[in-house]
């Protein structure tokens, strides 16, 4: 396999690489640092942020400019505070071995003094956000008269914040006889306008196809309904006990929302958008980074710019509003050679944006169930075991307590032991999960399954939240109905309302006996969504037994004996707990509940 060597990169670089682990050049610094290493090419390349840029175009970078001299040679500019001061840790690492080398980082949302201090001390290579850059061009404190190199880093997102008129003011300043390296995820128009406008017959380098995605990342999408967008998202989390991700809302109001559910659910998780201080989202950013937090809630513009490695998957709670983010998204995963999970959460109407998605990726997506409350248990147990067994045994600080562990569980088989200690953990989320929903909308379950003949479809507007799952409900309607209890075909239990199916000729015996009816405080609705093939329409009944009944009091009750439906009298029904998914409290503060 190729190495830095092959490139043409200097001693010093190859030392500094060395250093930092790199032992292969990535694909795009294998097909960009020999073209700029020449010194004497403008180049647009297209690479996601986790391909290994930075350093694409940060080694030959130092590796030709003149450390000998105190003046500023090479400008970067980057969309984001973070991006900027990422890229200048990494150019101080490569020119470690250079001898006089000075990188300095100028951006918005810190002390401008500061900044111009450093900016005056000459520094061969300024990173810089353009907001920040044009102050200090305004001030005249930086001078770019004598600039050789200029790099735009992820110019598109630098063009989608409204970077435009900035970029054109910078590079007006530059002269004209020098290197413009452009990097992009994505080639809109309005790069291609700079391309067009600021650099000369440039040399194109491209990883995978033009605009797709990284072939490192799996897409999944999971169609819920849309109010089971939390829930499906606290299922993806628990069945993957290891997840490091990123979750993207579309609104500021939405992902403090998210997070604060997800911190009062007991997750690791925290929020990070535009509307907390710069101090706040830094200090976030730590606690992600250090992997305090297990899931980072952001909107897009503040998840910007995010370097962090080994992120396992990116989530979008909603799918971004400009469907081109998307890329930007799912970029945060899968870096540097990694594998990762990019998700998108959706409702079925939503379906045509995966689609467009698709087009604008080149890669396709895979629909994923919803993990079933089982599959989280099992997948929880499994971990607790494998956790179990790495655990590393501290044999010195344990040894003068074990004396009396052994004696207290000296009656208990080994087998006992066993399910005991993993019982601990286990219960806790088995209790969670043990009458957990199905959450998946899929097309059988959904208004459009078509009845046989013999059987009608109805609609009732009782479900989860009033305790009934499909063997309840069934009991429920047949008791009520009179009628028996394989009457009732088919039953869909969603959460505010189900579907049912029953035999034809039960229909009216239903409508009369329920429809209309108060059950908990409210009047019970049934409707025939017909049958076309039997020639039975839709209707829509008229709510007459109430009318008839004096006002929404007036109809049959069926609270009044305090008739259990479930059968067992496993849940109460005067409150509201018929989900497993529903309030799961607050279980201790830095531990997972179930
Ligand atoms: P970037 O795309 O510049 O944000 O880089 C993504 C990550 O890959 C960073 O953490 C780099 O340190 C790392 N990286 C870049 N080039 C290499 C390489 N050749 N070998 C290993 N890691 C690399």
């Amino acid at each position: 396999m190729l190495n830095f060597e092959l490139l043409g990169l200097s001693k010093p670089v190859m030392r500094a690489i060395a250093e930092l682990g790199f032992e292969t050049p990535t694909p795009i610094q294998e097909q960009a640092i020999p073209v700029m290493l020449g010194g004497n090419q403008d180049v647009v390349a297209l690479a996601q942020t986790g391909t290994g840029k930075t350093a694409a175009f940060g080694l030959p970078l130092v590796d030709l400019l003149n450390f000998e001299e105190r003046h500023t040679q090479a400008l970067i500019l980057a969309p984001t505070r973070e991006l900027c001061m990422q890229i200048t840790r990494d150019l101080q690492n490569f020119s470690k071995y250079m001898g006089g080398a000075h990188v300095t980082a100028i951006y918005g949302g810190a002390s401008i003094d500061g900044q111009i201090r450093d900016v005056r001390k000459g520094p061969q290579i300024i990173a810089a956000t353009p907001g920040r850059l044009v102050d200090m061009i305004e001030r005249g404190v930086v001078d770019l008269s004598k600039i050789d190199f200029v790099v735009l880093d992820e110019a598109d997102e630098m063009l989608t914040m409204g970077f435009k008129d900035d970029l054109d003011l910078i590079l007006s300043q530059t002269p004209k006889e020098k290197n413009t390296w452009l990097f992009s995820a994505t080639m809109p128009h309005e790069v291609q306008r700079i391309a067009r406008n600021y650099m000369t017959d440039p040399h194109e380098v491209t990883i995978g196809q033009k605009n797709s995605g990284n072939e490192n990342i799996e897409h999944l999408y999971y169609v819920v309904h849309a109010k089971d967008r939390y829930l499906a998202l606290k299922r993806i989390a628990d069945f993957n006990p290891d997840i490091f991700a990123i979750v993207f809302c579309r609104t500021k109001a939405e992902t403090q929302q998210v997070a604060d559910q997800l911190i009062k659910d007991g997750y690791n998780a925290d929020a990070l958008h535009g509307d907390l201080s710069q101090a706040q989202r830094d200090f976030v950013m730590k606690r992600y980074r250090s992997r305090s937090l297990q899931m980072l809630v952001a909107t897009d513009v503040a998840a910007r710019g995010i370097d962090v490695n080994d992120v396992t998957h990116v989530i979008n709670y909603n799918l971004p509003d400009e469907i081109e983010s998307y890329t930007h998204r799912s970029g945060r995963t899968a870096r540097a050679g990694k594998t990762g999970v990019s998700i998108a959460i959706i409702h079925s109407k939503e379906m045509h944006k995966i689609r467009e998605i698709e087009k604008i990726i080149k890669r396709k997506f895979t629909q994923a169930q919803i993990p079933t409350g089982f599959d989280v248990c099992e997948q929880q147990l499994i971990s607790l075991v494998k956790k179990v067994h790495n655990v590393e045994v501290d044999e010195k600080s344990i040894e003068r307590y074990l004396p009396s562990v052994f004696s207290e569980l000296e009656e208990l088989s080994r087998e006992d032991i066993i399910k005991r200690f993993v019982s601990i953990e286990f219960n806790r989320f088995m209790e969670y999960y043990r009458n957990a929903p199905d959450l998946n909308m899929n097309a059988s379950q959904d208004d459009r399954r078509k009845s046989p003949s013999g059987v009608v479809k109805m609609y009732i507007n009782v479900g989860q939240m009033d305790g009934f799952d499909f063997n309840s409900l069934k009991d429920f309607i047949a008791e009520n109905a009179d009628i028996k209890n394989t009457d009732v075909t088919w039953t869909d239990v969603k959460n505010t309302f189900s579907l049912i199916e029953v035999r034809t000729e039960v229909m009216e015996k239903i409508v009369d006996t329920i429809h209309g009816a108060q059950y908990r405080g409210r009047t019970v609705r049934v409707e025939s969504r017909g049958n076309r093939d039997a020639g039975i329409p839709r209707t829509r009944l008229r709510s007459d037994k109430r009318r008839d009944g004096g006002g929404y009091g007036g109809g049959r009750s069926f609270e009044g004996g305090g008739r259990s439906h479930d059968g067992g009298g496993r849940k109460s029904f005067g409150g509201r707990s018929g989900g497993g998914d529903r309030d799961r409290g607050k279980k201790g503060k830095k531990k997972k509940a179930y």
